[in-house]
């Protein structure tokens, strides 16, 4: 439906990251219209083995096995399996700082894996793929928002090439900095970390075992995360690192980074034989004050940013969707729009908790393992010993980790 200068939608989505393409996959079959509207071009296809780039997204995710059933759902989990992934069986985490050290097998939870590390442009490709293919939902790419505005009151977005766009409800799926969040003036409680993440792709002497690694340095967490089950010497790595030391270490040439890798890791996979261009990302933890308005939800990490140290970023963006399209297909089948306040309350509710448990949680190891103070190095050291022997305690942080908790 369209009226003189502006077009109508039940539904439209700001962003076309996973979270934003996941929620236009989730609603696409809600028999309400739907429109996702993301400022990069998209990708229309998902590469096929034989046909996939030589080198890998340096920005990867360790996906839960509640993510990946997620994707199952939503029917884009077999093109990324078809693709490229890496499952991991086994988690080994160790404090750099003393004789701390627990192990964590899927075995030990009767499960298949931990979870699998994707590269984010492959996830992005499927769920674009299916998206599209689905049909039902309108893809506008490359399509920036620029403005918002309140009719009665339904949010009308305004796009840079004029384009309007009302609608009943609007989902800000537009990352960290969200514009729709600033534009609408929802307020967020953040603060800094003070640490860089470095990411880039490093091939390493010995296999990685299918095993994620993360040492905990006084400095910040090191993840060796296992990137190829073809080529299994090659990690993807996420050093987050104090901010004066992650330009030091970005300054640096190829073979003094791999160096400096190798001694940050324990040599744990031997040397660092090659090494892909690095990256890195501020590290800022944020979480909005409120995640909805009427006619207004907030998904990913438009509504909270994380430290990476556990993966669990995009995974809480998954679960934010899952429940709200939960809640919204629920309300459908009453009869209900998607813009009112009670049915997006209880979306609210059901993953606010959740989520600030999970930033408190990481927020709290951060802060542990850069303590040097000799009390505190026991305290982390015996704890560490002592989960590692209670097979109940460990059993309940595996499946906490992996979402089903
Ligand atoms: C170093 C690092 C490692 C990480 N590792 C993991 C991990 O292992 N596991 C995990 O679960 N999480 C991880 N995360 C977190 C994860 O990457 C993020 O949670 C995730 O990418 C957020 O996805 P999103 O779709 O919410 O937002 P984004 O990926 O930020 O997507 C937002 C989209 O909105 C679009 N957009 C922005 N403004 C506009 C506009 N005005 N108009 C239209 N479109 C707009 C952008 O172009 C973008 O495509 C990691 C993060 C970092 C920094």
């Amino acid at each position: 439906m369209s009226e003189a200068g502006c077009e109508s939608v039940d539904i439209a989505i700001v962003g076309g990251g996973i979270a934003g393409l996941a929620a236009a996959a989730a609603l696409a079959g809600s028999g309400r219209s739907v429109a996702v509207l993301e400022a990069r071009e998209l990708p229309q296809t998902v590469p096929v083995s034989g046909d996939l780039p030589e080198d890998y997204d340096a920005r990867v995710s360790a996906l839960t096995p509640r993510s990946i059933d997620f994707l199952k759902q939503l029917g884009a989990w077999p093109a990324i399996e078809g693709a490229r992934c890496c499952a991991y069986h086994h988690m080994t985490v160790w404090d750099a700082e003393g004789t701390g050290r627990i192990e964590f097998d899927a075995q030990e939870v009767s499960a298949e894996s931990l979870g699998t590390i994707v590269e984010n442009r492959l996830i992005t490709a499927a769920l674009a793929w299916k998206v599209q293919s689905l049909g039902g939902v309108r893809v506008l790419a490359p399509a920036r928002l620029s403005d918002l505005s309140r009719e009665d009151p339904e949010p009308v977005v305004l796009l840079e090439d004029g384009t309007r766009l009302r609608c009943q409800l609007l989902i800000a799926a537009d990352g960290a900095l969200s514009p729709t969040r600033e534009l609408l003036g929802m307020r967020t409680r953040e603060w800094e970390y003070g640490h860089r993440a470095i990411v880039t792709t490093v091939a390493f002497e010995n296999r990685h075992q299918h095993t994620a690694w993360q040492r905990f340095l006084q400095t910040g967490p090191l993840a060796l995360l296992p990137l190829s089950s073809v080529d299994d010497r090659l990690c993807s790595i996420v050093w987050s690192i104090e901010e004066h030391l992650a330009d030091e270490l970005l300054a640096r040439s190829d073979a003094a980074f791999a160096k400096a890798l190798g001694e940050a890791s324990e040599y744990v996979l031997g040397n660092v034989t090659a090494c892909a261009p690095r990256k890195a990302f501020p590290l800022r933890q944020r979480h909005a004050v409120d995640y909805v308005l009427p006619g207004v939800a907030l998904v990913g990490d438009a509504a909270h940013t994380i430290h990476p140290l556990a993966g669990q970023g995009i995974n809480l963006g998954l679960a934010d969707v899952q429940v709200l399209a939960e809640e919204l297909n629920t309300a459908f089948a009453r009869g209900l729009g998607p813009g009112r306040m009670d049915v997006l309350s209880r979306y609210q509710r059901r993953r606010k908790g959740d989520n600030l448990a999970m930033m408190a949680a990481m927020d709290g190891f951060k802060r542990l393992f850069e303590q040097d103070a000799p009390p505190l190095r026991w305290l982390r050291n015996t704890g560490m010993r002592t989960v590692a022997g209670l097979p109940m305690v460990k059993r309940r942080i595996i499946r906490q980790a992996m979402g089903v908790g």
